[in-house]
């Protein structure tokens, strides 16, 4: 609104300037008036919980999203997750962030409007929006559906700048628009709260297995049971590997099971270290914190491959003697494009795979983020946006 305001005053303050009075100059501010009030009636008011800073807690916030345009879907949101993403955002752990910022990229809604020419949604479709609402698409990458990787820039859900020159806003909100094609169908058969988590942390850890084949007959290590970890843990076993979780809480060791993995260590342990050195083909890790690499490498067998999916803000260290002994790989995914998170939704509903969730009310928001720091998260917090 700030912006279109300030657009609107810059056009007048030009058309005004410097001349002598021309009644046409006069017509065209009257109409510009008239064609920016039109767009303001249509605007979507909306509320979110937004950070007005990288100091302050969020609060609730009443902003607007753009009008449905003709390829467009209004969702009104039922649950977003809380991804570690959100919260490394809203302190500017990874680059100043765009203010005020609603976060959330884990979204499930209803469709509540749909543009003229929408093909794909129809009023009252249950969909999803994940980390990107928009890209080039005329890169390499978007034509081969690997949206996340635009050359140019994908669109981010939240704390980014829409190809219209306004911020966007996530998911911890009443609602979303986003163009059709970065919304997906998400089934009925599922919970949908637990779905919600599927839209980050799930195509995060689906996409890197995928691409590296990781199925039976591979032993995999998981480090970091939180929200992408469980995940792992639980496409790592519908895949077919042998899943072991490498955690530094203990306390997480009766869920291990449950996940469905295979085997449980505690990485400060280590005579259990000692029990995995060299065993495994490939390593997922999640951790969201600084952390030497030089351990988890110690423990891939020869040619293994340790896949970096957490995103701490500092970078790794990498002796070189830990990648030369056993030519070992360090490698990186980002969340996954538009046709594979289709893909990953539906394998989900056919698999009867969700998120392990601990709903909340949007109050509790700071507290989550507290203990999602401590590692006490189990293994994801959504939130339930009727309480907004
Ligand atoms: P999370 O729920 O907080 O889980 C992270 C887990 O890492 C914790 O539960 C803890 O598990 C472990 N951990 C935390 N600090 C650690 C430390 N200092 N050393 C070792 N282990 C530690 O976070 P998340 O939502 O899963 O996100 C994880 C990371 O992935 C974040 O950095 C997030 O920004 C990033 N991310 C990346 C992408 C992508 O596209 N690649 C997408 C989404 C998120 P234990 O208690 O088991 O040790
Ligand atoms: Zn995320
Ligand atoms: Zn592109």
């Amino acid at each position: 609104m700030n912006c279109v305001i300030n657009t609107l005053k810059s056009a007048i303050k030009e058309a005004l300037s410097g001349i002598t009075f021309d009644y046409r100059d006069c017509a065209y501010s009257i109409s510009y008036v008239i064609d920016v009030k039109q767009t303001l009636k249509h605007m979507v008011q909306t509320k979110g919980y937004a950070a007005q800073d990288a100091q302050t807690d969020l609060a609730p916030w009443n902003y607007e999203v753009r009008e449905v345009g003709p390829h467009d879907v209004l969702i009104d949101i039922l649950f977003c997750g809380v991804c570690h993403s959100d919260l490394h955002q809203i302190r500017n752990d990874w680059f100043p962030g765009i203010f005020p910022m609603v976060p959330g990229h884990e979204i499930v809604g209803r469709v509540a409007k749909v543009g003229a020419h929408v093909k794909k949604f129809k009023v009252g479709d249950l969909t999803g929006v994940g980390v990107m609402v928009d890209s080039c698409r005329e890169c390499d990458n978007c034509k081969s559906g690997l949206e996340q990787y635009c050359l140019v820039s994908p669109v981010s859900t939240y704390n980014a700048m829409g190809k219209d020159g306004v911020p966007t806003y996530g998911g911890y909100s009443k609602n979303i628009v986003v163009h059709e094609d970065f919304v997906l169908h998400v089934s009925e058969k599922l919970s949908t709260a637990a779905v919600a988590p599927l839209l980050c942390a799930g195509i995060t850890t689906y996409s890197p297995l995928r691409y590296w084949k990781v199925g039976k007959g591979h032993k995999l290590a998981v480090v970091g049971l939180g929200g992408l970890g469980h995940m792992a843990v639980k496409f790592g076993v519908a895949f077919g590997a042998e899943v072991t979780i490498l955690s530094t809480s203990a306390s997480k060791r009766k869920d291990a099971e449950a996940l469905g993995a295979h085997h449980f260590v505690v990485t400060s342990d280590e005579a259990q270290i000692a029990g995995v050195k060299n065993s495994f083909d490939f390593i997922i890790d999640t951790v969201s914190a600084k952390h030497d690499l030089t351990l988890y490498l110690s423990l891939l067998k020869t040619n293994g491959t340790h896949i970096c999916v957490g995103a701490p803000s500092e970078p790794y260290e990498v002796p070189a003697f830990s990648l030369l002994a056993g030519r070992k790989s360090v490698a990186g995914s980002g969340a996954g494009g538009l046709p594979e998170t289709q893909e990953m939704l539906d394998f989900c509903a056919e698999h009867n795979i969700v998120s392990d969730i601990e709903l909340i009310d949007i109050k509790y928001v700071h507290a989550a983020f507290e203990r999602m720091v401590k590692g006490d998260v189990r293994y994801r917090f959504v939130i339930d946006m009727a309480t907004l």
